[in-house]
């Protein structure tokens, strides 16, 4: 299979949980899998992700594990009927005291603040935006809306506010529990939904760390997908390993109009914050029901690669979808077939770039010299991931090759785009893994007698963030 520098994550669901279907589906190009935390017990997610460790085992591929929180529900509570068809101008009240199921009047609020968080004249969006509902009053605890956009509203659909403002805790207590659950199962990310700002995160950076026994740091993702979070993008990626551009909550909050150019904006920020970013949502939506996607969805996908995404997503389309491997094989077929056309040679800002560490400073060095003397390859000994992180974040049109002695940090490294991981015992002295690191190359195929790549390595040997040392090598 030729070589993918941008990586697939995929949803695991219903459709995918068959153990060879998954396998494949990891041979096919998944690089992460998600477990959604939205849908399931503690005990479903420690079997999923146990399922996802001996299909990857089979397939010979290591893969990340993403454990996505749900976040807090902010929800309409539940329908006699089931649901209700709204009619365009009718009446209809969202109450929080409501204790009898609802009906074409009104129903039940599962989020209780709702009454306090809004006031006449704001717009609520009902089921991602199909319904919306114009604030008249708020009344103790009714908030009375009229129907601006109909349609049929069932048991506990989502709601938001036009332009952000719902107070509701990133974290809810479900969120923590989860967390102890991501942390037994080792998930080597752990995405935040709906953070508002950077201390959303922190807090649950401190809950992983609470709940660490054995060392484990997952990477944190930030969900960028309420409008409040926007402005303070910086402050979020300074104290997250990365962001998920999570177009579809976004959508509804800032209009579906604004999303293609915050993906854009969000995609450079996190690159030039030496963070990782994920553009997700709606894909390949069309396949969750058709065997081929739509030509606007190639293009989403491409455009996203072409962005500088390190990774893209599939949520429905593989976890409930009637085709999830052929989703990601064509997934990968479109990003591969994207980045033939993806021609930076090396960015504009690459000589503005900015370091103060001694790794850093080598990772830099590397890419610099790598591409001047074009080099076959970057290889990268590291312990922690952060050379192949720094490296990665700069396009060139070299592979980086990531050798390192941790699974963890091999596992982690599959999320980083133009970043093959790859497993070696370093334990050894320097001589001894830098002659093992070009006999994995020779072996790959990555490089042959006389060709040039360039080398880095820390000495002594096996310190996280000990990175000192550039060799540019000729394959013997
Ligand atoms: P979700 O997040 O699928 O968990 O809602 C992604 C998004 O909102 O786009
Ligand atoms: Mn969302």
């Amino acid at each position: 299979m030729p070589r993918r520098a941008t990586k697939i994550v995929a949803t695991l669901g219903p459709a995918s949980s068959d153990p060879a279907l998954l396998e494949a589906m990891i041979r096919g190009g998944v690089n992460v899998v998600r477990l959604n935390f939205s849908h399931g017990k503690a005990q479903d997610h420690v079997d999923r992700a146990r399922l996802v460790r001996e299909a990857s085992q089979r397939a010979g591929r290591e893969v990340a594990i993403m454990a996505d929180l749900q976040g807090p529900k902010i929800r309409v509570g539940k329908f006699a009927e089931g649901k209700v068809m709204l009619e365009p101008g009718a009446a209809f009240v969202l109450d929080a005291s409501r204790t009898e199921l609802g009906d074409l009047q009104g129903v039940g609020l599962d989020y209780k603040e709702l009454p306090r968080d809004v006031k006449a004249g704001d717009v609520l969006l009902l089921n991602d935006g199909l319904i919306v509902l114009n604030v008249v009053a708020v009344k103790g605890e009714q908030v009375h809306t009229t129907v601006k956009l109909g349609g049929e509203l069932s048991n506990n659909k989502g709601i938001n506010k036009q332009g952000g403002g719902l107070t509701a805790p990133a974290l809810t207590a479900k969120d923590m529990d989860d967390i102890k659950t991501a942390m037994s199962l080792q998930a080597d990310y752990v995405a935040v939904s709906f953070p508002k700002n950077a201390t959303d995160m922190e807090m649950a950076r401190q809950l992983c760390n609470v709940a660490c026994t054995n060392g484990h740091r997952p990477g944190l993702i930030a969900k960028i997908e309420r409008a409040e979070a926007i402005p303070e993008l910086d402050r979020i990626l300074a104290v997250s390993d990365g962001i998920m551009v999570a177009r579809g909550d976004l959508a509804v909050e800032v209009g579906n109009a604004a999303v293609p150019g915050l993906q854009k904006h969000m995609i450079k920020r996190a690159r030039e914050l030496d963070k990782l970013v994920i553009t997700a949502t709606q894909m390949m939506e069309s396949m969750i029901v058709n065997p081929v996607p739509t030509r606007a969805e190639v293009s989403d996908v491409a455009n996203a690669v072409l962005d500088g995404t390190d990774a893209v997503m599939l949520s429905a389309e593989t976890a409930a979808g009637k085709y999830p491997l052929e989703t990601v094989e064509m997934m990968a077929a479109v990003c591969l077939e994207a980045e033939k056309t993806d021609h930076d040679p090396l960015d504009d800002d690459f000589v503005d770039a900015h370091f103060n560490r001694i790794d850093h400073a080598i990772a830099m060095g590397a890419l610099f010299t790598a591409h001047h003397l074009k080099a076959k390859a970057i290889v990268a000994l590291t312990d922690s991931g952060s050379t192949a992180l720094w490296m990665s974040r700069h396009s060139v049109r070299m592979p980086i090759y990531a050798l390192t002695p941790k699974v963890a940090t091999q596992r982690k490294m599959a999320l980083m785009r133009n970043v093959s991981p790859l497993l070696m015992d370093t334990s050894a002295d320097r001589d001894t893994a830098l002659a093992d690191a070009e006999a994995h190359l020779k072996k790959r195929g990555i490089v042959q007698a006389g060709d040039v790549y360039a080398i880095t390595v820390g000495e002594p040997m096996g310190t996280p963030g000990g990175t000192n040392t550039l060799k540019i090598c000729r394959a013997t």
